[in-house]
């Protein structure tokens, strides 16, 4: 069986093809700037890398190349090789609570709902429909990003605001990374041999965001209503207070939109520390004796540990902490901060064993009063076996 997953953005296509056999990656890679001047895109496995400049005037063109290419490259030799295709799909409102099958409603739904997630849902609807034009006879599934987060209770996911704004808007939390989270809860289980565990699950990539588990449930997650709230991220401010919006809008001439878009790209690790969004150089410059460097560093550990603690309480205390995505599978010195901070709780670290990147681990001392795991996460994985469960 072999089934293919797909994440459509707005002028990219990022497709991974696994055999479901092994759950091994046969080929993947990225068509970018589609529809823009400059378009390229790279196919790789572990035996080859291909780059080539080519003109996408839309996504269709990307999904006839990448299919000729498959079958030109010969990793497989007919389209009907591939079983199934399952699209990532960021907003599926409230009433998604797991994977489906599409279907022309489906696709009508995941358009209304582009209202809630205007940068993301249009554009998978675009990669759902270039796939369908080409492969009309394929099955198709979506897999959305905020299904997991839909057991949260009510007191959980709604806002302290006037009622009928979530009544009429739906203006409540919605939580997404539900696919990492879900992944890192089925490997963790898997591991320790056990469903009924308190999980704390720490995504914290260039987006972060922490999930509250319970019996395999979600129970709390950071993100809200969009993307832009919980803790520090790369370029992302997570929580601040909203009067700070209008306040800005004032007094830099600014829209709301504007602000908000500054609150997204322009703020997080970059804003603070006015060098990068990205970890690594964070790091660096700390090395180099950086100021703002450090601040930024210490917000963003210190936003990770707050809600860590406020899970531990709501979850009745914690079996495991995970960590996974680009900085919580890799970056030694983030996962140590974090967890040196959590010493009251009881929680330490084996700082040998912490000194580990990218593979499930468990990096807590033999005293320590909860697990600690590195748990590297597979969200296209997920997605092809979602495909795969729900095509059979
Ligand atoms: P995205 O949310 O875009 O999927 P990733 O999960 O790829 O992001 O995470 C990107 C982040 O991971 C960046 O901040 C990057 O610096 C960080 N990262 C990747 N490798 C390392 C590393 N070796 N050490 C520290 N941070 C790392």
């Amino acid at each position: 069986m072999k089934i293919m997953s797909i994440n459509a953005g707005s002028s990219s296509l990022k497709f991974s093809l696994f055999d479901m056999n092994t759950n091994e990656v046969l080929v993947s890679g990225l068509f970018e700037r589609i529809g823009i001047d400059g378009s390229c895109y790279t196919i790789k496995n572990s035996e080859f890398k291909i780059k080539q400049e080519v003109q996408l005037k839309d996504h269709s063109d990307a999904v006839k190349i990448l299919l000729d290419k498959l079958i030109e490259l010969k990793i497989i030799n007919s389209l009907e090789e591939i079983d199934g295709i399952g699209h990532r799909v960021v907003h599926g409102g409230a009433n998604y609570t797991e994977s489906v099958v599409v279907t022309d409603k489906v696709i009508d739904d995941i358009v209304k709902l582009s209202d809630l997630a205007p940068l993301h849902n249009p554009a998978h609807v675009i990669g759902i429909k270039a796939f369908k034009e080409v492969l009309p006879n394929t099955p198709m599934v979506v897999v959305f990003d905020t299904a997991f987060h839909q057991t949260m209770p009510k007191e959980n996911y709604l806002y302290a605001v006037p009622y009928s704004w979530y009544e009429k808007y739906g203006v409540r939390k919605y939580g997404f990374h539900g696919t990492s989270h879900r992944y890192i809860t089925k490997k963790i289980s898997e591991v320790l041999g056990r469903d009924d565990l308190r999980i704390i699950s720490c995504h914290l990539g260039q987006g972060g965001s922490i999930a509250a588990i319970k019996n395999g449930k979600c129970v709390d997650t950071t993100m809200g209503f969009t993307p832009l709230a919980g803790i520090v991220m790369g370029t992302r401010s997570g929580d601040v207070d909203p009067s700070i919006i209008p306040f800005v809008m004032e007094k830099e001439g600014l829209s709301a939109g504007e602000v908000v878009n500054a609150l997204n790209k322009k703020s997080g690790l970059l804003g603070v520390s006015e060098i990068s969004s990205d970890s690594r150089d964070i790091e660096n410059a700390i090395k180099e004796g950086n100021e703002k460097a450090s601040l930024a560093q210490k917000m963003f550990v210190n936003s990770v540990v707050k809600y860590i603690s406020q899970y531990y309480v709501e979850l009745g205390g914690v079996d495991v902490i995970t960590f996974t995505a680009g900085i919580g599978e890799n970056s030694v010195q983030t996962r140590l901060e974090i967890i040196e901070k959590l010493a009251p709780l009881g929680i330490k670290m084996d700082i040998e064993a912490n000194n580990v990147r990218g593979e499930v681990k468990c990096i807590s001392s033999k005293d320590s009063s909860s697990l600690v795991y590195l748990v590297p996460t597979d969200e296209e994985l997920m997605i092809a076996m979602d495909t795969l469960a729900l095509i059979k």
